[in-house]
């Protein structure tokens, strides 16, 4: 199938308080994982370019493995850039085909991201491909912080309102307590700050981090807004597991397939977990 636009998925999942997940793809076994899951359960999904994938194997097999993907199945698949780290990428993204690009501007002051989204969204729209920003900021584990500074970074209800009018984005990433790579399910969302934001705004919210958050709270969130979810973590997690399970059982055998097999079979068992915890079952 050919790539689809992320636009109408992202407004019918709000509406309908289902999210659809944002995987990130790190190799073909991955790849082939999310493909299989999303068959069975007739699921659509977000694949993504982050810029860890860009750095590890060029932004040219970065693109063309989601394309691959793509291309192999009937279900349908966005092709999104994740973090997009300048007005030059997001571009480049456009010419490549991208179905759905970010512009992560939390770093910016406030007014310096509003003029670069709205740049890249004004272009973006002209091609008919969505954006998404984000504002407060997503922390990171590597980030050396506090609980203080994970309150303080959360995104601000009125700045959102008025980020949203000024730009014209289409979605918007929330920092709500999620931090970016967490290994283990501890925080719970600051739901009333989500309401406060979706009350104002009323284009999809998107979750990073999500691998830190507890499910029950993921699904709170999907109630008020959020409706796409990003998961990069919990994937490497389940695909080093499975690697690693087989070669602690078979540590002669130099077939490397057969442990990428378990790595691949474990990545797509959760892959279906999130399918269906999202509600994203039968939405293609
Ligand atoms: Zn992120």
């Amino acid at each position: 199938m050919t790539l689809v636009s992320s636009k109408d998925l992202l407004i019918k999942a709000r509406k309908e308080n289902f999210a659809i997940p944002a995987f990130n793809v790190n190799n073909i076994e991955m790849g082939i994982a999310i493909k299989e899951a999303i068959e069975e359960c007739k699921s659509p999904v977000i694949l993504q370019v982050s810029q860890g994938n860009i750095k590890y194997i060029g932004f040219r097999f970065a693109v063309d493995l989601v394309k691959m993907i793509a291309k192999n199945t009937d279900m349908p698949v966005v092709l999104h850039l994740d973090h997009g780290n300048s007005f030059e990428q997001n571009i480049r993204c456009i010419q490549e085909g991208f179905t759905s690009l970010m512009f992560d501007g939390s770093k910016l002051p406030f007014e310096e991201n509003i003029k670069i989204t709205s740049k890249i969204v004004e272009i973006a729209h002209i091609c008919n491909i969505p954006v998404e920003a984000e504002l407060g900021k997503v922390l990171a584990t590597e980030d050396n912080f506090n609980q203080d500074d994970v309150n303080n970074y959360m995104t601000n209800p009125q700045e959102a309102l008025e980020f949203v009018n000024k730009t014209n984005v289409d979605s918007l990433a929330v920092a709500i307590g999620n931090i970016h790579r967490m290994k283990d399910k501890e925080v719970k969302l600051n739901i009333d700050i989500l309401k406060e934001i979706s009350n104002l705004v009323d284009i999809p919210l998107v979750l990073h981090g999500s691998s830190g958050v507890m499910i029950d709270s993921i699904k709170e969130g999907i109630k008020y807004g959020l409706a796409k979810i990003n998961i990069a973590t919990e994937l490497n997690i389940a695909f080093r597991d499975g690697i690693s399970e087989y070669i602690n059982q078979n540590p002669n055998d130099s077939d490397v397939r057969k442990a990428l097999s378990l790595g691949k079979q474990r990545v797509k068992e959760k892959v279906i977990f999130y399918l269906k915890e999202f509600d994203t079952i039968n939405k293609a």
